[in-house]
C-alpha cells in the first residue's frame, strides 16, 4: 500500500518505562482501511493490546490520533481523539478534544502519538517539530490542569504550543478522570485521564511549523470553500455558532426529556435559568478549534472571571438533574471539573444520586464530610465535585461513580442504577426518547449520546419518540456515519453526508473515493470496536438499560408516567443485531467479519 495524501506519515512512540522514544512509519495499509481518528486508533489498539489487560496496567496504550483532514483548511475538522482501554468500563474508548493539538501534531510531523509503559517519576512529553523529549514534571504533579498547562506553555517558550494535561483526579487514577486541552477543551468520558495518571504522565505538549502533503491542493481548496459556504454555514449547523449546545436545554424540557431530580422527571421548573438566553447574557467571547468557522466554544463572564461556558450535557446533569437552577454555579462546577480533571456527566450524576439518597434519608450529613446534600444545593454540588476531583474524604467513594456508590452503600440497584456498561447516562432521558434508549445501550464505550444522537430524529424530529419502530435502523445508520466522521475527523456539529465526505477526502488522498466505500468503512470501524469488546467478554447481557428505565415512570410534563417497555426494547435489540449481522448474543457473525474485511 502506497503513501496517501493528508498524513504526516509518522507515528511518535514513547515507552515511559525506559524513556525510549522513536519515530516509526504510519501503517499505510491500516490508514487506507481505517482512515484515521477512531478507526485507525481502534486498529492500532486492537492489534497491539493484550486482551483482558487491566486498563491501569502500564501495558495499556494511550493513542492520540489525528485524521487526514486534521490541520487542513477543511471546515469543522479541528478535533482529535485519544483511544485506549477504558478503566471506567473495560471497553474500547475513544474520547474527543477540540482545539489545536491535532493540527500542531500534524505540523510537527506526526499523525499519532502512542504512549505505553509507566515512568518512575512524573513526566511530560514534549514534541517540537519532530523532536520527542520526555521531561520531568515533579514540579507540576499535584497542580490543577489549568496551572500545569499555563506553566508548560511558558516553559516551552512558544504561545502556539498546545498542551493536554491531567489534574489531581488523573494523578490519583480516579476512574472518571478526564484530560484537559488548553484549558477550554476536555476529553471527558471514559477515564482516559486515569490511564495517563497510571503512567505518571502529567501532560503532552506539541508544536510544529511543518507541512504535510495534500495530493491536489487546488481542488481541495475549491471543495473546502464550496462546502464551507453551501454545507457548513447553513441553517442546519449555524445553531452551533449562534447558540451552541445550551439551546438544547429548552428543547429537552419541552419534549419532557431534560434529566431532572436524579432521573425523576423530564421537566425542570428552572430550565430558563440555565438555558441559552442565560449563556448569551453572560457571553464574553467565542473560541474555535483550528480553522473552524463555526467557533462554537463560548467563554462567559461570571463575577470577575472569564470561564468556559458549560455545554448542554453539563447543564442537564449538574443543573437540572441536581435541581441547581443557577447558571453561575454550574459554570463554576464546570471549571472545577476541567481543572481537577473529571468528567462532568459522571461527576454530576453521581452527585445527583447522593442528593436523592440524602433526601431519602439513606445518606446522612456525617457520611458526606458534613455536607448537606439536598437537591438544589449549589454548595453541595461544588464541594462534592472538589472532593471527587481531589479524591479526598467521601470523594474517594464518589469518584467510583454511581455504580460504586450503589455497591458500597448496598442500596437497591434496580431503583438507583443509571449506567450502561458502568458509564453514567448523558443528558437525554431515555424514557422519553427510545431512540436514545437503544443508542445508549449499544454504544461501544458505555452510555454515550454521541455515537448515535437519535433524539434528533425522534423527540426533536419527526419520528414518534416512544416507540422502537425504525429505531434500530436509525441507530445503526448514525453509529456507522459517526464512525467514519470521527475517523476523518469531522466535527459532530457539521451534518456532513457521505458524498461530501468523499468529495473532501478524494483530493486529499489523491485517489477517487466513493461514498459507498466510506459507508462500508464506517461499518467496518463500528464492528472492529465490537470485536474488541467481545474479546473483553462483552455480549448482549451488557447492552442493557438500567432497570429503573423499565420500572419507574417519569413524573410531570409531557412524559408524565412514561417508561420504556422492556419487551419492546429486547425486540429492538434483536432487530438491531440482525441489521448488524450479529448473532442473538450480539457477536458479529463470521460472514459479517468477512464481508467487512475484518479478522478476529
Ligand atoms: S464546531 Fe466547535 S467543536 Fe466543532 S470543530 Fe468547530 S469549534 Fe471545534
Amino acid at each position: 500500500m502506497g503513501r496517501l495524501g493528508g498524513y504526516s506519515g509518522k507515528v511518535a512512540r514513547v515507552d515511559l518505562t525506559n524513556g525510549h522514544t522513536k519515530t516509526e512509519n504510519l501503517n499505510w495499509e491500516w490508514a487506507a482501511q481505517y482512515i484515521g481518528g477512531k478507526g485507525l486508533g481502534f486498529k492500532y489498539l486492537y492489534e497491539e493490546l493484550k486482551p483482558k489487560l487491566d486498563p491501569l496496567n502500564p501495558q495499556n496504550k494511550l493513542i492520540f490520533m489525528t485524521g487526514p483532514l486534521s490541520g487542513t483548511i477543511a471546515p469543522a475538522t479541528g478535533k482529535y481523539t485519544v483511544v485506549t482501554k477504558s478503566p471506567r468500563t473495560n471497553t474500547i474508548l475513544d474520547s474527543y478534544f477540540g482545539g489545536t493539538f491535532g493540527a500542531q501534531l500534524k505540523f510537527s510531523g506526526f499523525d499519532a502519538v502512542i504512549v505505553e509503559g509507566r515512568a518512575k517519576k512524573p513526566v511530560y512529553i514534549s514534541i517540537n517539530n519532530g523532536k520527542i523529549n520526555v521531561k520531568p514534571a515533579d514540579h507540576l504533579w499535584g497542580k490543577g490542569a489549568y496551572d500545569a498547562i499555563s506553566t508548560i506553555k511558558k516553559d516551552e517558550g512558544d504561545a502556539k504550543t498546545s498542551v493536554l494535561a491531567i489534574g489531581p483526579a488523573g494523578e490519583n487514577m480516579v476512574k472518571m478522570a478526564s484530560i484537559n486541552a488548553d484549558i477550554i477543551w476536555n476529553a471527558g468520558r471514559g477515564g482516559a485521564g486515569a490511564v495517563m495518571g497510571s503512567k505518571n504522565l502529567k501532560a503532552i505538549a506539541v508544536k510544529g511549523d511543518g507541512k504535510f502533503p495534500i495530493a491536489d491542493e487546488e481542488e481541495f481548496k475549491r471543495i473546502s470553500k464550496e462546502l464551507t459556504e453551501k454545507s457548513v454555514l447553513t441553517e442546519t449547523n449555524i445553531w452551533a455558532k449562534t447558540d451552541g449546545t445550551p439551546i438544547i436545554v429548552d428543547m429537552s424540557n419541552t419534549a419532557g426529556i431534560l434529566l431532572t431530580r436524579y432521573f425523576g422527571s423530564g421537566v425542570f421548573e428552572d430550565h430558563d435559568k440555565i438555558n441559552t438566553d442565560v449563556v448569551k447574557a453572560h457571553l464574553a467571547e467565542v473560541r474555535a478549534c483550528y480553522g473552524c468557522p463555526l467557533a462554537c466554544k463560548r467563554l462567559v463572564k461570571v463575577g470577575d472571571k472569564i470561564l468556559k461556558s458549560p455545554e448542554y450535557e453539563t447543564l442537564a446533569t449538574a443543573g437540572s438533574n441536581c435541581c441547581v437552577g443557577d447558571f453561575e454555579a454550574v459554570t463554576e462546577f464546570n471549571r472545577i471539573c476541567g481543572d481537577l480533571g473529571i468528567d462532568t456527566i459522571s461527576t454530576a450524576n453521581t452527585i445527583a444520586l447522593i442528593m436523592e439518597l440524602y433526601e431519602s434519608g439513606i445518606v446522612k450529613k456525617n457520611m458526606l464530610d458534613g455536607i448537606e446534600a439536598n437537591f438544589g444545593s449549589k454548595e453541595a454540588l461544588l464541594k462534592l465535585a472538589e472532593k471527587i476531583g481531589r479524591n479526598e474524604g467521601v470523594g474517594k467513594i464518589l469518584s467510583g461513580g454511581t455504580r460504586a456508590v450503589i455497591q458500597k452503600l448496598g442500596v437497591d440497584a434496580e431503583k438507583y442504577a443509571v449506567d450502561v456498561k458502568g458509564l453514567e447516562i448523558p443528558g437525554y432521558e431515555p424514557r422519553g426518547t427510545w431512540g436514545m434508549a437503544l443508542s445508549y445501550s449499544t454504544a461501544d464505550r458505555g452510555a454515550c449520546h454521541l455515537r448515535a444522537w437519535a433524539v434528533s430524529e425522534d423527540a426533536f424530529g419527526k419520528l414518534e419518540p416512544r416507540t422502537f419502530k425504525e429505531k434500530p435502523a436509525l441507530v445503526k445508520r448514525l453509529e456507522d456515519t459517526n464512525s467514519i466522521k470521527w475517523s476523518l475527523i469531522v466535527c459532530d456539529f457539521w451534518l456532513i453526508n457521505y458524498e461530501e465526505m468523499a468529495a473532501l477526502l478524494a483530493p486529499v488522498w489523491g485517489k477517487p473515493v466513493k461514498p459507498e466505500e466510506l459507508k462500508l468503512t464506517g461499518e467496518r470501524i463500528w464492528n472492529l470496536g465490537r470485536l474488541f469488546n467481545v474479546r473483553e467478554g462483552f455480549t448482549r447481557k451488557d447492552d442493557k438499560l438500567p432497570p429503573k428505565f423499565f420500572k419507574q415512570p417519569l413524573k410531570g410534563g409531557p412524559t408524565d408516567r412514561v417508561k420504556v417497555s422492556e419487551e419492546e426494547f429486547e425486540k429492538a435489540l434483536d432487530e438491531y443485531y440482525e441489521l448488524r449481522g450479529w448473532d442473538k448474543n450480539g457477536i458479529p457473525k463470521k460472514e459479517t467479519i468477512q464481508r467487512l474485511g475484518l479478522t478476529r
